[in-house]
């Protein structure tokens, strides 16, 4: 196991927080639970975190016993808190308001599924990096050998797809990774609705390390990324909102472009066979491909108008309804 380095021995051990963001995971829990605190408590006798390290259950509005579970973790170990949302407010939420929560008691924070997915044993790793300087350490999966061939593709494309954009996305980094608190103050100041971690928390800056490991199945239980969520959260890290109208509108217009070279070459053929009257194709030819290209730049423009009314409405991100935790 990593020590702390020999300069800074001296110095006492600093305190983690682990922010587990649950969301219908009583099949989990209990294992997870386990897992994490005999980690946690390992980490605590041989000196690299101090005792005031916790594990906080972050409940994203489980309509199962999620929180029920976590509340009796917490009353048998005082290691163990537990975060409550009013509702469900999707994984990057209930992960923003873990990681605001623990900052308030914590020098340094791990975000990590609840499912087991990510080794738990790289922790160690992560901290070491932490005593090393660094502000921010991502983990990294080495492989994706347990995912299937087609989340595998997708997700890679997806990181190649935003790396094309511009956007500065760490290859293979879901959201398993190690902040300060120093990092975490850093990252409050990003007021978006929006939030798209693995796209802001490079934007912050600090010293950064990289940690890799190998990703497991789920230990129980289903995922709870559907096809469906998994697009919808490519395209809102993508856009970072999701007006789906003014999408539509821009879909419209590819359509209906597409459709004007269809109808073009129709109507070369029609003139080429002189079925035509004088001007037709010209006529038609432009309203087509006018008419698709004007819709095409509405929806584009709409894109940016729907960006601009995410910002101004300043929603709140999430409301906390209890929250657990055994502070001396
Ligand atoms: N999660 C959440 N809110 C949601 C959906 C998921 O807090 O609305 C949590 C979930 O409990 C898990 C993590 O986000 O700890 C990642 O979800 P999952 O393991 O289902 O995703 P996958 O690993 O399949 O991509
Ligand atoms: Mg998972």
């Amino acid at each position: 196991m990593p020590e702390r380095p020999a300069g800074e021995a001296k110095l006492p051990p600093e305190t983690l927080y682990l922010v587990i963001p649950c969301y219908n995971e009583e099949a989990v829990l209990p294992e997870t639970g386990r897992r994490l605190l005999e980690k946690i408590q390992q980490m605590e006798a041989s000196g690299m975190v101090s005792e005031k390290s916790r594990i906080l259950f972050v409940d994203d509005g489980s309509k199962d016993k999620t929180w029920e579970l976590v509340s009796q973790l917490h009353e048998q170990h005082k290691q163990i808190s537990g975060l409550k949302l009013s509702r469900n407010r999707g994984h990057q939420n209930a992960l923003l308001a873990g990681l605001m929560t623990a900052k308030q008691y914590a020098d340094m924070v791990i975000s990590m599924d609840a499912d087991l997915q990510d080794d738990v044993d790289a922790v160690d790793r992560f901290v070491a990096e932490y005593y090393k300087g660094s502000d921010v350490v991502y983990g990294v999966r080495s492989s994706r050998a347990t995912d299937t061939a087609f989340k595998r593709g997708t997700a890679q494309g997806f990181y190649k797809f935003m790396q094309a954009l511009g956007v500065d996305i760490v290859d293979n980094h879901a959201d398993y990774r190690l902040m300060s608190r120093r990092a975490l103050d850093a990252l409050a100041q990003y007021r978006e609705v929006n939030l798209f971690l693995r796209g802001v928390v490079p934007l912050i800056g600090f010293p950064s390390a990289i940690v890799t490991y190998e990703r497991h199945e789920r230990f129980a239980g289903e995922s709870k990324y559907p096809l469906k969520k998994m697009l919808s959260f490519a395209f809102d890290g993508i856009t970072s909102f999701s007006v789906k109208p003014i999408r539509m509108i821009t879909w419209l217009g590819v359509l209906i472009f597409f459709a004007s070279i269809i109808m073009l070459l129709v109507l070369l053929i029609q003139k080429l066979f002189g079925y035509t009257v004088q001007g037709w194709t010209t006529l038609m030819g432009s309203i087509w491909m006018i008419g698709g290209i004007q819709l095409l730049c509405l929806g584009m423009i709409g894109e940016y108008v729907g960006k601009i009314y995410a910002e101004v409405k300043q929603r709140p991100r999430f409301i906390v309804d209890q929250l657990l935790n055994d502070m001396e």
